[in-house]
């Protein structure tokens, strides 16, 4: 067994509306990547809860009309969003510490043997490589339970060819595969995904300095290949093209690591695409048929096997 430290390789970025990345949002239009909303129900709500605030907190309101007039309403506005925040984060967090007290007692302690097992090392048989977006957490989708899956979650879940040279993605790839030995790696895309649709939908030439355009350009083969047999469709339609599409570039790419590449031929290591469309809730699985795949051209694509659709 291969250990690793309690290192963090996946986020499930927390609902935060009042810590929004500036920067993001200005380079790329953030809300297009997640299909976040905000969310107007959540501003009234804070709002709502400023206001109830204020009637609670005397003590606040007496202290802010002793100053004068312009500062008492900045000292009021500051203070009032000082007070906002805090019982947000409370509230946010008071949620999650009954999450993980009830994972404690439900799932931790009446499975005590297995998570003693887990506490001296880890052999997952599945690599999950999945997008970023809240909505499609590997682990609440198929059910992986804790060392079942080493997994990385990156915008449109893409895997960027060896010589692109290191990056997150491949650094978890390359520890899952040679030092783990994980059996399976699993690419997982789904339905709607915000950097898809970034993707399909930027131009050429675009801001080089957006962090989320370099990544998402990584797909551009899927895009092409979109574009050429899918172009008579609609753009929701040709986006759910390439979300399949970039899934099988991606398991292309997995053959250019040589370590990879090495396993699959020995039959130790086999590679999956798998869909998850959470309009209609379904999800497809597909294998990489290596034999067939490693005869093809850069451009033709890849052979698969062992379909399956589960609805
Ligand atoms: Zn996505």
């Amino acid at each position: 067994m291969a250990l690793l430290s309690p290192v963090s390789l996946s986020h499930d970025p927390l609902p935060s509306p009042l810590v929004l990345p500036p920067r993001t949002v200005s380079l790329f239009n953030s809300q297009q990547i997640f299909g976040s909303k905000l969310k107007s129900g959540e501003i009234e709500h804070t709002l709502l809860r400023l206001s109830t605030t204020l009637r609670t907190s005397p003590g606040l309101a007496m202290k802010a009309s002793r100053e004068p007039p312009g500062l008492t309403q900045e000292l009021r506005n500051s203070k009032l969003e000082r007070v906002a925040e805090t019982e947000s984060g409370s509230d946010l967090f008071d949620n999650i510490k009954h999450r993980f007290l009830s994972f404690k007692k439900h799932k931790y302690m009446e499975n005590l043997e297995h998570y003693e097992k887990l506490a001296k090392g880890q052999a997952p048989k599945f690599m999950v490589i999945a997008c970023a977006d809240s909505r499609v957490c590997p682990s609440a989708i198929l059910g992986f339970q804790p060392g079942e899956s080493f997994t990385v979650r990156n915008i449109a879940n893409l895997v960027p060819p060896f010589e692109k040279g290191p990056s997150e993605t491949n650094a978890a790839l390359e520890f899952a595969v040679n030092t783990l030995e994980v059996e399976n790696v699993l690419v997982i895309g789904h339905s709607c995904c915000g950097g898809i649709r970034a993707l399909m939908s930027m131009e050429d030439e675009g801001d080089s300095s957006s962090f989320i355009r370099n990544w998402v350009v990584l797909g551009k083969h899927a895009k092409l290949k979109t574009k050429a047999a899918a172009s008579n469709l609609s753009f929701d339609q040709q986006c759910k093209h390439c979300e399949k599409e970039s899934i099988n570039r991606s398991l292309r790419n997995l053959l250019t690591y040589p370590w990879i590449e090495e396993k699959v031929r020995e039959g130790v290591l086999s590679l999956h695409g798998g869909y998850y469309d959470f309009v209609d809730c379904t999800f497809e699985k597909w294998t990489l048929d290596y034999d067939e795949s490693s005869l093809k051209e850069e451009d033709e694509g890849i052979s698969v096997k062992d379909q399956l659709f589960w609805c």
